[in-house]
């Protein structure tokens, strides 16, 4: 490829709208450009990436056996009407209408569709276990698109999706898929991490998640370096504080004296002060000593969430210990009604409106808690939970995980804290779909039993925008060789001058006839403006011809990511850069 024909602009503005770097690089580099929110173009250059991950993606699908195939984006209503997803699914579907009036949606995922499918097409034990995957545009009206491709609206998946005929298939799929997910990621460059998940609104028991580790990352993780657990805090258990040895080191601080309403508990006044942090310093106490009382709604129902004071309420736990679809926190208006207090004193005792209350486990351990008042500029101290909560009462583990945290699975390690973006998930789905969509099999007696699934997503464009996250700097993007747009770059110094131009060319040639995938810069640009571009771009080897090297008959070869350089004898470049490419490539080798 020529540069002079290369269908792409590099900008050296970074793009007002785009934050992170991965989002402005691929704007920058020509390679991406926005059509509307959360929606893209891809470029030339930006495609070649796409699809050498997609080849990738597909190598190592079809190792596991796994067999492609097509769905329709467009999908009809009523599968969806089945499984009951047409409302779970709630604004993030794009819906449409034929001229029928009949309803569709685009496809945010496909597992009714795949098991419609294979409730049609497989009635025998002998037709299991199959695995298929497509890979192909999905359509999610994200609340927030940003970052670019990383959160889009139109995005490219891998789908698989796996049938069996009981459990231990289903995880030796699953063993399987996560395999390949992790030579996968290796391949395609990218330091990344698999965490315990939460299986959301998919359904089903048992998933993790593929995260590349980088702060520009939105899922929060952490990990335990004694014996590998590692967990999306979504998801991340925590342990009770006995087995934590915290309940011993609490200290109830020195508490204001305040007015005795009850054996053990005193009220005192906290005129003004509202945070955890507030009260704390205002009463001599650590955060620790105060517990927090969140009033929430569950399916539009008030609940009380306690919390020690230096927690936080983890809403999905919350969500499915309530057993509910949706759960946020209370408007202004609903915690004063349920107090009775203005919103910042809400405590477990004295709630003007009964409602259930939700204690998290490290609560029930405290002593000598500092407690809101349930009225205005007002806590309670001295407040013993065991002794002093109103009976009815629920415990459970509500609360996130926090850095530091004694390690739920070896009780050994501290939790430590990590940033990532969720390339790729797998999960084991269970009988949900087939169930809902009679996708049933016969066994060797003629008994009939629903199919076991499983299904398998990696972020395609996702994942392109997550290894510039991790491979790029000051001047632009690095690709790993196994997913650059071209391998390498060659660049005359001044195309004007015949024998530097004759070298480049002919150089050119020769990488071309041996198979290497290289862009010539052929524009009569000065030499900087050159060597930006193709730092910009970030083609893995670059090759320059300028005066100097010619009158010793030698090229410099110069690799994008370290910045290495080498003089290489013009006779011998062609075998020296496919050395160099051979070396990149098996770095990426799982
Ligand atoms: P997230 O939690 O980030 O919204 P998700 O868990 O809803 O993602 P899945 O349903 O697990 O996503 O989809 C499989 C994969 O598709 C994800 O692991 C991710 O790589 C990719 N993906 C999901 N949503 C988007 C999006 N809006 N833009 C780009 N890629 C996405
Ligand atoms: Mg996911």
């Amino acid at each position: 490829m020529r540069m002079s024909q290369l269908f792409a602009t590099t900008l050296r503005e970074v793009p007002a709208e785009a934050e992170i770097a991965s989002h402005q690089l691929l704007l920058r580099a020509g390679m991406m450009r926005k059509a509307a929110g959360g929606i893209y173009v891809f470029l030339p250059l930006g495609l070649r990436v796409l699809h050498k991950i997609e080849t990738i993606v597909r190598e190592e699908m079809d190792r596991t056996g796994a067999q492609e195939l097509l769905l329709p984006i467009v999908q009809p209503a009523e599968l969806w009407q089945q499984t009951g997803r047409w409302d779970v699914y709630g604004e993030e579907m794009f819906r449409l209408q034929d001229r029928h009036g009949r309803s569709f949606c685009l496809g945010p995922t496909h597992e009714e569709i795949i098991t419609w499918l294979v409730a049609n097409e497989v009635q025998s034990y002998r037709q299991l276990p199959v695995v298929l995957y497509q890979i192909q545009n999905k359509y999610r009206d994200e609340i927030r698109p940003r970052f670019g491709p990383l959160r889009s609206r139109e995005f490219i998946m891998k789908d698989a999706y796996s049938f069996d005929r009981d459990a231990a298939g289903l995880d030796e799929n699953y063993r399987k898929m996560y395999e390949a997910y992790a030579r996968i990621f290796t391949r395609c460059g990218l330091s990344f991490r698999p965490v315990e998940a939460d299986s959301g609104a998919i359904g089903g028991k048992g998933s993790h998640e593929f995260m590349a580790l980088a702060d520009a990352g939105e899922a929060a993780i952490v990990y335990c370096d004694a014996c590998g657990y590692a967990a999306n805090v979504e998801q991340a258990e925590c342990l009770p504080p006995e087995g934590d040895g915290e309940a011993e080191a609490q200290d109830a601080g020195q508490a204001r004296a305040g007015e005795a309403s009850e054996p053990g508990w005193r009220r005192v006044e906290t005129p003004g002060q509202h945070t955890v942090e507030e009260v704390a310093r205002f009463l001599h106490v650590q955060p620790r000593n105060l517990i927090k009382t969140m009033i929430y709604l569950a399916d539009g129902q008030p609940v009380a969430v306690l919390v020690r004071g230096d927690h936080d309420v983890n809403e999905i736990k919350l969500g499915h210990v309530l057993d509910v679809r949706h759960v946020f926190l209370a408007d202004a208006e609903t915690t004063e009604r349920v107090t009775g207090a203005p919103v910042g004193f809400a405590g477990p005792i004295g709630l003007a409106q009964p409602v259930p209350m939700w204690v998290d486990q490290a609560v029930m351990a405290m002593k000598e808690a500092v407690t809101g008042g349930n009225a205005k500029d007002t806590h309670l101290v001295g407040v013993d939970p065991t002794v002093h909560f109103p009976a009815g009462y629920k415990v459970a583990d509500l609360r996130l995980a926090q850095p530091g945290d004694l390690c739920p699975r070896c009780r050994r390690g501290r939790l430590q804290a990590a940033r990532g973006i969720e390339v790729g998930q797998v999960f084991k789905l269970g009988t949900k779909y087939s169930e809902a969509l009679g996708a049933m099999y016969l066994d060797e007696n003629g008994r009939s039993h629903p199919i076991i699934m499983g299904c398998y997503g990696i972020g395609v464009s996702r994942t392109m925008a997550a290894i510039i996250e991790q491979c790029h700097d000051e001047h632009g993007i690095a690709w790993p060789m196994t997913v650059a747009p071209y391998q390498v770059i060659v660049v005359p110094v001044n195309a004007a001058e015949a024998p530097q131009w004759e070298a480049a060319t002919q150089v050119y040639g020769q990488l071309q006839a041996a198979g290497v995938e290289v862009v010539l810069d052929d524009r009569s640009e000065r030499p900087g403006v050159k060597f930006k571009d193709a730092d910009l771009m970030g083609f893995p080897l670059r090759v320059t011809i300028g005066p100097r090297g010619l009158k010793e008959g030698k090229a410099e070869l110069r690799w994008r990511a370290s910045g290495q350089e080498e003089a290489v004898p013009l006779d011998q470049v062609v075998s020296r850069v496919q050395q160099a490419i051979a070396d990149e490539l098996q770095r990426y080798t799982p």
